[in-house]
């Protein structure tokens, strides 16, 4: 397998004399497997020179998959400049999470409208499919897809790569779901204790290569925290109890020049310690090669379908919304308004049960501290019901309660999700939708 940088920036690009060695396009790389698959990870600017380089090769007609983990700009700003889509006989199919709302078509022609672009999405001469996915496991040739939901405030997806024994992670705009890790996290490079960051130690755990977001330095993160994006040092952490054997950090804040992107490097290198981990600053240009160890296993293909996402209609989704602060209901209700979900709303954890056991809503976004039962008090009530409907819903606790220990208390008590305010509306919604989705998908596969 062959890994190529052909954009490494996080937000902007960022070309001058301070980012030459680390690049200033934004995120684009270029996994070649030996059975000739051509995967891309994200179209960011520095797809431009990577469509230059494919037309270049001479290969026709060009086939390839475009993983995109989602449309914030720096993701797809070098899709209408990616000259493969431009030659008639070329073939692209373009995945991305299904959308808030937004179908993945018309969520990239947005960016190709007369006021933006001389060229619409229509006009493109290369066949292009799209596919709108969920978490789930696929083939693309010899190369075993899986995708996660990540932690970002728009719904986006990171990819495991998996071919010839070899498998790397590509997990970029995510941000850690504990709000406590900072001051635990240079203890101990320890299983974390909020379940999601558990899971994503699942994601990343034995690759031979992982790609993680590190926009951040540790000292910036506190003014920084639900933006998004990982402090370097903390996915030095998850790729250590993940048992990673290399760390490239991406998604380079373009206010990091190439000497502070090298004090970066080495401050992880110290934190990874005796770990084994290897940890490097990725760089435009940079190609790595991993070894494919095994001969394929002959074995029936995954279908994408099993990954498509499907369609949760916003219309037939319950949400209970439960605080006893009237301000906090009002800013969710804002937030979720939007989408036509069935919103219902208690002041109290008695009245909650009492809704739940009545409406059987699809998803509970909780309170902790509540006159009568409070929100942990709720969630165990709600666990300890006989329909599966009830017991088994998704409950995001929302809390103002940082700690290691309460974060551990909330799981404990059965909660399904731990979302520490003060909280964005845009990281609520995409946290509503991860939830919706993987109940959807739960239900389709009993
Ligand atoms: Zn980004
Ligand atoms: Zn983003």
């Amino acid at each position: 397998m062959r890994i190529r940088f052909w954009g490494t920036r996080g937000s902007l690009a960022k070309p001058g004399p301070s980012t030459v060695r680390y690049g200033g396009n934004t995120s684009c790389v270029e996994v070649r497997v030996a059975d000739g698959t051509l995967i891309i990870l994200d179209c960011g600017t520095g797809a431009h020179d990577l469509g230059r380089s494919l037309v270049a090769s001479g290969e026709r007609p060009i086939r390839g998959h475009l993983l995109l983990t989602h449309t914030h700009w720096d993701h797809i700003q070098g899709f209408p400049f990616f000259a493969p889509l431009f030659i008639p006989g070329n073939e692209f199919d373009v995945y991305a999470a299904q959308g808030l709302g937004r179908r993945l078509e018309d969520a990239l022609a947005g960016q190709m409208e007369y006021e933006y672009f001389p060229v619409t999405l229509g006009q493109l001469d290369a066949t292009i499919r799209y596919h709108e996915l969920g978490e789930g496991v696929f083939d693309l040739g010899a190369v075993q897809v899986t995708t996660r939901y990540l932690n970002h405030p728009g719904l986006a997806l990171g990819y495991r790569l998996e071919a010839g024994g070899v498998a790397v992670v590509y997990a970029t705009d995510h941000e850690p779901h504990s709000r406590h890790q900072p001051e635990v996290a240079g203890s101990a490079h320890g299983v974390p204790v909020h379940r999601e960051d558990q899971r994503h130690v699942e994601f990343l755990a034995g690759a031979d290569l992982v790609i993680h977001d590190a926009q951040y330095t540790l000292e910036e993160y506190p003014g920084k925290m639900t933006w998004g994006h990982s402090p370097a040092e903390l996915a030095v952490d998850f790729a250590v109890a993940a048992s990673v054997k290399r760390l490239a950090l991406f998604h380079h804040d373009p206010l990091r020049d190439d000497a502070a992107l090298d004090r970066l490097v080495e401050s992880c290198r110290q934190r990874a310690g005796a770990s084994g981990l290897d940890v490097f600053g990725a760089a435009e240009g940079q190609t790595i090669e991993l070894a494919e160890r095994e001969t394929v296993m002959p074995r029936a293909a995954r279908q994408l379908e099993s990954a498509i996402a499907k369609g949760v209609r916003a219309a037939s989704a319950t949400i209970l919304l439960v605080d006893d602060d009237p301000d906090i209901v009002r800013l969710l209700t804002m937030t979720l308004r939007t989408e036509d979900f069935r919103l219902l709303s208690a002041s109290d954890g008695n009245a909650a049960l009492e809704i739940a056991r009545a409406e059987r809503p699809d998803l509970l976004l909780l309170d902790w501290n509540m006159p009568g039962r409070n929100g942990l008090e709720v969630c165990r009530a709600l666990r300890a019901e006989l329909d599966p409907d009830l017991r088994d819903v998704p409950v995001v606790l929302l809390t103002a309660q940082v700690g290691a220990e309460d974060t551990a208390a909330g799981f404990a008590a059965g909660v399904t999700d731990y979302v520490t305010k003060p909280f964005k509306p845009a990281h609520i919604r995409s946290r509503v939708h991860a939830w919706l989705r993987r109940k959807h998908a739960g239900a389709e596969g009993t």
